[in-house]
């Protein structure tokens, strides 16, 4: 099982990657934003290419939120326990997704 440190380096380096990439969506929609002509077809293809941006910015927000509550459990000493049921979580499970907060079961 990986420690503490290892895991908060993890998520840290996995927080800065999201913040990064929420930036670069937000710089992107903003930057459509400006004054552009086109034709209706074209404007209609650019609303939607916004929606799949802010959509990926929300989950990304989403998932900032979660990283930092699971580095807040780290530092309290309840990490890797389930926030539903209080079980541990499998360590698999936490491999593939560090910031998880419940066990499979509660999840689904
Ligand atoms: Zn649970």
């Amino acid at each position: 099982m990986p420690s503490n440190q290892e895991t908060l380096e993890k998520l840290q380096t996995l927080r800065e990657e999201l913040t990064h990439r929420i930036q670069s969506i937000q710089s992107d929609v903003h930057h459509k934003k400006e004054p552009v002509e086109k034709d209706f077809a074209e404007q209609v293809t650019q609303r939607e290419n916004d929606d799949v941006l802010k959509a990926i910015d929300g989950e990304a927000q989403q998932t900032v939120r979660l990283i930092d509550a699971a580095i807040r459990r780290i530092k309290d000493g309840t990490y890797g326990t389930c926030a539903v049921c209080g079980e541990k979580i499998a360590e698999k499970r936490l491999a593939a997704l560090p910031y998880v907060t419940t066990c499979i079961k509660c999840a689904e």
